[in-house]
């Protein structure tokens, strides 16, 4: 892409950015599309978040993405906040739209995207999630909606019964797990915890305890060891490379308002990940 005298700009504001995945994917898009943009990885401090949010206006970018430690902190600095990030309490994309700068959250709908091109759809089924976090929090705001039943297990039980009440607000069925036992009862089980980053990590379940009824999916971006281990036990398995290239195309596509080149945003990644 050449840079000119029109060039937008968009980019990740992280603390750090240093291992992001995303300038590849999106620049791979803008570059597909002959649309003259650029994203970049901005490292800003909590401190100086408020700052960069104003410069978002000032330089006229397109918008941003957000990871940690700023999804929840920028709220109070947006001008809005779409229902699904107030819900999620987290914003992961902002758009400015001529000064006005809209918060929003594609992590839960790119979850879901991810699962619908397997062609896994949690209506009516049992699912389970461990961890409660920020991206349980936002893959929960559809689970909970869709699945027959969600139940949660966190090893801080307080936050998962905080979740799960936020959750079931409408009505809707979300349970708390004291353990991790009857791994059977679930036909979706999510690992939503860092565990399986690093290869010394335990298991967040028990992987003996699967059958090859069930699915299985981590967040995290690669074939984790739960992940090896349950397609041994013969489960359908699902990694979190296609949550994140979707949350990225949903983002993408908020900014330019163009459908997003899954498929060249799919090999950037996947180049990226070999590499
Ligand atoms: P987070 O907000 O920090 O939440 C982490 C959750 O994991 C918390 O519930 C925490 O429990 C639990 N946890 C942390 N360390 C643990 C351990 N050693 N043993 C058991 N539980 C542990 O993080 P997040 O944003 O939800 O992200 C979780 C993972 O999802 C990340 O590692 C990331 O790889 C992945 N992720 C992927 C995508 C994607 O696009 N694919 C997007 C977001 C996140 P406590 O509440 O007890 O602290």
């Amino acid at each position: 892409m050449q840079i000119t005298g029109r060039t937008r700009i968009t980019g990740l504001f992280g603390y750090p950015v240093e291992h992001t995945l995303s300038p590849v994917m999106q620049n791979a898009a803008f570059s597909h599309l002959n649309f003259n943009c650029c994203y970049l990885p901005f490292s800003v401090s909590p401190s100086a978040l408020r700052e960069a949010v104003g410069a978002i206006r000032a330089l006229s970018m397109l918008g941003v993405n957000l990871t940690i430690p700023h999804k929840e902190t920028v709220i109070p600095f947006l001008d809005s906040v779409d229902a699904e990030a107030l819900s999620v309490g987290a914003v992961n994309t902002i758009v400015n739209r001529e000064g006005h700068l809209a918060g929003h959250n594609t992590d839960g709908k790119g979850f879901m995207r991810s699962l619908g091109e397997q062609d896994i759809n949690p209506a009516g089924k049992r699912v389970l999630v461990i961890g409660a976090g920020g991206s349980s929090r936002a893959i929960g705001f559809y689970l909970a909606r869709e699945a027959a039943s969600l139940s949660l297990f966190n090893r801080n039980r307080d936050k998962a019964a905080a979740l799960a009440d936020h959750l079931s607000e409408g009505g809707r069925t979300v349970s708390v797990l004291a353990s991790l036992q009857r791994m059977t009862e679930y036909d979706i089980i999510i690992n939503a915890t860092p565990l399986g980053l690093r290869d010394s990590d335990p298991l967040p379940l028990d992987a003996d305890a699967l059958n090859s009824s069930q699915i299985v999916c981590d967040l995290i971006y690669r074939k984790t060891p739960l992940l090896i281990k349950a397609q041994a036990k013969g489960c359908r398995t699902l990694e979190g490379m296609g949550m994140l290239l979707w949350q990225g195309a949903l983002a993408f596509e908020l900014w330019t308002g163009m459908l997003p080149p899954v498929e060249v945003m799919r090999t950037a990644l996947l180049n990226q990940t070999t590499m």
